[in-house]
């Protein structure tokens, strides 16, 4: 069986965009246990010839900002039980948030490994201003813009290295 990727964070700092990027096909939406699992998307994908499944969580909140952070919550915590590798996705447009914050408490506890992608880096600037994200307390991070593809690479090796 192939390791599981979970792609985590709040709405709108990109998570589809990446996944659709990734995923070379999309397996059946999975509608199981409760409304929480009904809209993760999941995919199949490689790199460096290693495959692996990703998941796509908060499709349910599209394009839409009202969220609860509880719901939020609760992606992520199906996603730490689920997946072998995390993606935790923030946005330097807007930088940190409070759910942000949230997430990367929870986060800071898991054993498996977690790998903070500030997405939205589009340009120079923005590459500065990246380092805030520094203070979410889960270390380096990379630097990605997942409409271009940019640094996505970079963080796909880093990926695979832990799988
Ligand atoms: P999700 O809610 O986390 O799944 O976020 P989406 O993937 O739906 O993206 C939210 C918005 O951010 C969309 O308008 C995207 O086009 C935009 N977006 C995603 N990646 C980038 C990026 O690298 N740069 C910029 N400027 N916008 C992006
Ligand atoms: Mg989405």
């Amino acid at each position: 069986m192939s390791a599981i990727v979970a792609i985590v964070g709040r709405p709108n700092v990109g998570k589809s965009t990446f996944f659709n990027r990734l995923i070379k096909r999309r397996e059946a939406i999975v509608d199981a246990v409760s409304g929480v699992t009904r809209d993760r998307h999941y995919g199949k994908s490689d790199w460096n010839g290693r495959e692996f499944s990703v998941i796509d969580t908060g499709g349910y909140v599209k394009g839409s900002d009202d969220v609860f952070e509880a719901e939020i919550d609760k992606q992520v915590e199906l996603a730490i039980d689920e997946a072998d590798v995390i993606i935790f996705m923030v946005d330097v447009e807007t930088g940190i948030t409070g759910m942000d914050e949230d997430v990367a408490n929870l986060l800071r506890r898991v054993k498996k490994p977690v790998l903070l992608a500030v997405n939205k880096v589009d340009n120079n600037k923005r590459a500065e201003d990246a380092v805030e994200f520094y203070s979410l307390g889960l270390g380096d991070y990379f630097t990605i813009a997942s409409t271009n593809g940019s640094g996505t690479g970079d963080l796909l090796d880093a990926l695979v290295e832990v799988l």
